[in-house]
């Protein structure tokens, strides 16, 4: 595969990473556009299909898993598979677009190993686990169960943010959003390797 940058946004569920990546997508001239992932997730509130995700059942996103579709895939929560189609970047990367993916940092590491040069790949920490925990329940789409599911793996990720290239912190949005506008913007209008900070 060749073609445009890669852009990955990876944290805990409810960091505001999502927020990011649509204001970033907005910005015409950085020439965005979305990884649509797959998913063997339920749809929820007002997700679209083909447009949040594409949606599956578990059987076949194995199937995917089978025929060797996925760039990188990854049960995030127990039996709720998340991946990224070859196909999909595929697309992208023909219409002339650089990519901006939304994934979990195990996924976004996984790009970024596999395209080193056309990543960027940006990890975006919460405030605090506390503070994910009160947006977690604000947005309130999920169970209980499900919010501390989520959380227990927010620990674990914010682990690894020392391995991505670079790193937002999302304490105050306004601020977090130029920051990561400014970051994308010299990576996509240079052919510079990211550097660390
Ligand atoms: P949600 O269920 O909230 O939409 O997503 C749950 C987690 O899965 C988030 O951390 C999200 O970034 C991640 N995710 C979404 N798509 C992908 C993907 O294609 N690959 C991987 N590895 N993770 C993904």
């Amino acid at each position: 595969m060749k073609g445009g940058k890669l852009l990955i946004f990876s944290a805990p569920s409810g960091s505001g990473k999502t927020t990011m990546v649509r204001y970033l997508l907005e910005q015409p001239e950085l020439n965005l556009a979305f990884s649509v992932s797959a998913t063997s997730r339920k749809k929820r509130g007002e997700e679209e299909e083909g447009e949040h995700y594409y949606f599956m059942s578990v059987s076949e996103f194995k199937k995917h898993i089978k025929n060797d579709d996925f760039l990188e895939w990854e049960e995030v929560y127990r039996d709720n598979f998340y991946g990224t189609l070859k196909s999909e970047v595929e697309r992208l990367w023909k219409m002339g677009k650089n990519v901006i993916f939304d994934i979990d940092v195990v996924g976004g590491l996984r790009i970024k190993k596999k395209y080193p040069k056309e990543t960027l790949a940006v990890f975006v920490k919460p405030p605090s686990v506390d503070e994910l925990k009160i947006r977690l329940k604000k947005r309130s789409t999920e169970s209980d169960d499900k919010i501390n599911m989520r959380i227990a793996k927010a620990s674990v990720e914010l682990a690894t943010a020392p391995q991505f290239d670079k790193t937002i912190k999302n304490y105050d949005l306004e601020v977090a959003l130029k920051e990561a506008h400014q970051m994308v913007a010299n990576f996509v209008n240079s052919d510079e390797l990211p550097e660390k900070s």
